[in-house]
């Protein structure tokens, strides 16, 4: 049987069980996903006995993303990029770290506005320079936009993100103070919120969207709620709206088959049951 987990601290809230148990059980596989709880100061033991407590690999969530990144043996291209990793897999007796957050927002973004989408945009505003944002930039700059603007509270933050990301990328990527935004959004066909700002509980992320291109996209990966106030707001406008909830399912999608050996869908079936736990109808 193949195992696979999600190593966190704390962990009783992640969502991941459930998606990947509704794949297990979707494709008929002889597997588990478990939850497991490490501290950070056993993480380093723990990624260096996973393999001969038999599992396959797993996901990595908060605080160990930064100590999984430094722990691998191996990294993608994309877990190098982001300087975090989120997955984990044995192969040659080397332990290997992705990144899966990026394609999960781009195969979101793609599946939600149609390929082709990066016709419509020249500039692309990203909100926020945590970890998700560096995801969200990286998965961007390989498509074909001439510019992404990062802004961020603290200003220094997103020079750091603009610095370690611009090399190696044809995409302009410039820097805004968090104050100018008003100065950004009316060139932005592409916006989107990595910030925290819209989560349940925090205080609503507030744009002026009335002078936005007529065909901007606006994305926010926040989930909780799926209607964020500021997909609210772009919906008012009538710009196109990208919800969070796809990204959390598509940055699984890499894993599974890396463990299950089967590349799972993301479908509407997957999405109700992830929705329903969000709204507490399940
Ligand atoms: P993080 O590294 O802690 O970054 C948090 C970001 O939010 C920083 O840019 C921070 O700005 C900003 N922020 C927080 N409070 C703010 C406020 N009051 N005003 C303005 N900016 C504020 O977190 P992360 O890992 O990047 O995650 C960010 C969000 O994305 C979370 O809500 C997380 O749940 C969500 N997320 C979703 C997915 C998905 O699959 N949909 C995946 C990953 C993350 P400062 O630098 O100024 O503090």
């Amino acid at each position: 049987m193949a195992k696979a987990f999600i190593v966190g601290h704390p962990i009783k809230h992640s969502r991941s069980p459930l998606i990947h148990g509704h794949w297990l059980k979707a494709y008929g596989l002889d597997g588990s996903y478990e939850r497991i709880d490490v501290e950070p100061v056993n993480f380093g033991e723990f990624l260096r006995s996973f393999r001969s407590r038999g599992f396959a690999g797993g996901n990595v969530t908060l605080p160990h993303k930064e100590a999984a990144f430094a722990g691998v043996d191996r990294r993608t291209a994309q877990a190098q990029r982001v300087g975090a990793v989120n997955t984990l897999w044995a192969e040659d007796g080397l332990i290997w770290g992705d990144n899966t957050d990026v394609t999960g927002f781009m195969a979101h973004l793609d599946a939600s506005l149609g390929t082709g989408w990066e016709q419509d945009v020249d500039t692309a505003l990203v909100l926020g320079a945590g970890g998700a944002a560096r995801a969200v930039v990286a998965g961007l700059q390989d498509r074909p936009i001439k510019r992404i603007f990062v802004a961020n509270r603290t200003g220094s933050k997103a020079e750091d993100l603009a610095r370690d990301l611009r090399p190696g990328s044809p995409v302009g990527l410039e820097t805004s103070a968090w104050e100018a935004l008003g100065r950004v959004i009316p060139h932005a066909q592409l916006i989107v919120n990595t910030t925290s700002l819209g989560m349940a509980g925090q205080p609503s992320l507030t744009l002026d969207l009335s002078r936005s291109p007529r065909r901007a996209a606006v994305a926010d990966i926040v989930y909780v709620p799926l209607k964020t106030p500021l997909l609210a707001a772009a919906a008012a406008q009538d710009l196109r709206t990208v919800d969070g909830l796809g990204m959390l399912l598509h940055q699984a999608v890499p894993g599974f088959r890396r463990w299950f050996g089967v590349t799972p869908e993301v479908t509407p079936g997957l999405r109700a049951l992830i929705l329903a736990d969000i709204e507490g109808t399940r």
